[in-house]
C-alpha cells in the first residue's frame, strides 16, 4: 500500500472517531512514525502531505533529516539521552519524552538564543515498569519546576498505553492523561500552556481521539509496508 492510500484510510477512521466524540478532525495532528522505514518511505509520507515525522532514536533519524530537512517538522518520541541533545536540537521542533529535570536543563543549555523547544511531559499512567515517564502524582511539581528553563515550553502531556488486543482496555489511561492535562492547563502558566495531548498509536488511536488526543503517533498502519 502507498502511504497515500494508508493515509486516506487513517483519515476516514479519525473522522469517524471525531464524529462519535463531537470533535473536529482539524484539531488532530498525525505524526508519521518513520522509525522502521527507509528514507524513501519517509519522503513518501511527506509527499502525501504529512507535515510531522516522528523518530525514537537518533541513529538513522539524522540521515532522514539530512534528506528531508525542513520538508517536515520533526518530533523526537523516544528516550532521549542528555548527551545527545546537542546533536538533535537544531533538527527537532518537538520532544514528546521529557521525563526528567536533567533533560530540561540540557535542552535549555543547548538551545540557541530565543529558541523554544515544544515539549510534552511523558507520563507513565499505566505504571508499567517497562515504560518511561514520570508518575501521575508528580506531574504538577515537575511542570512547576520548568519555570527555570525558558527554552522549554510545556505544550502538553504524552503517554504510551500498554499494548492490548482490545484498545477499549486502555481508555482509562487516556482519560487520566486528559485529566492531568486539564489540571496543568488550568494553572495558566506562561511557560506551560499544556493544551495538547500526545496519545494513540496504530492499535489504539481511535480511543485516544475519542478521549481528546491532539497528536497521534502512527507508525505501522501508515508507513509500514
Ligand atoms: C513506535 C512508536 C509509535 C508508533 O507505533 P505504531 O504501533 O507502529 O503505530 C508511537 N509512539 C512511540 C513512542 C513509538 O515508539
Amino acid at each position: 500500500m502507498s502511504v497515500n492510500e494508508n493515509l486516506q484510510k487513517l483519515e476516514a477512521r479519525i473522522e469517524k472517531a471525531c464524529e462519535r466524540s463531537g470533535r473536529s478532525a482539524e484539531s488532530i495532528h498525525i505524526v508519521a512514525v518513520t522509525k522502521y522505514v527507509s528514507i524513501e518511505r519517509a519522503k513518501e509520507a511527506v509527499e502525501a502531505g504529512i507535515g510531522h515525522l516522528g523518530e525514537n532514536r537518533l541513529e538513522g533519524a539524522m540521515e532522514k533529516y539530512e534528506a528531508i530537512g525542513s520538508g517536515a517538522e520533526w518530533h523526537f518520541i523516544g528516550n532521549l539521552q542528555s548527551r545527545k541533545v546537542k546533536e538533535m536540537i537544531h533538527a527537532y521542533s518537538y520532544v514528546h519524552s521529557l521525563d526528567r529535570i536533567s533533560l530540561a536543563k540540557e535542552i535549555n543549555k543547548r538551545a540557541s538564543e530565543g529558541r523554544k523547544m515544544k515539549c510534552f511531559v511523558q507520563v507513565n499512567v499505566s505504571g508499567e515498569e517497562s515504560k518511561s515517564g514520570i508518575k501521575p502524582d508528580e506531574v504538577m511539581d515537575f511542570v512547576l519546576s520548568m519555570e527555570k528553563y525558558p527554552a522549554v515550553e510545556i505544550i502538553g502531556l504524552m503517554t504510551m498505553a500498554p499494548y492490548e488486543e482490545d484498545p477499549e482496555e486502555v481508555r482509562p489511561y487516556f482519560q487520566r492523561l486528559r485529566e492531568l492535562r486539564d489540571e496543568v492547563k488550568g494553572k495558566k502558566l506562561p511557560y506551560a500552556p499544556c493544551t495538547e495531548l500526545s496519545m494513540g498509536m496504530s492499535n489504539d488511536f481511535e480511543v485516544a481521539v475519542e478521549e481528546g488526543a491532539t497528536f497521534i503517533r502512527i507508525g505501522s498502519i501508515l508507513v509500514g509496508e
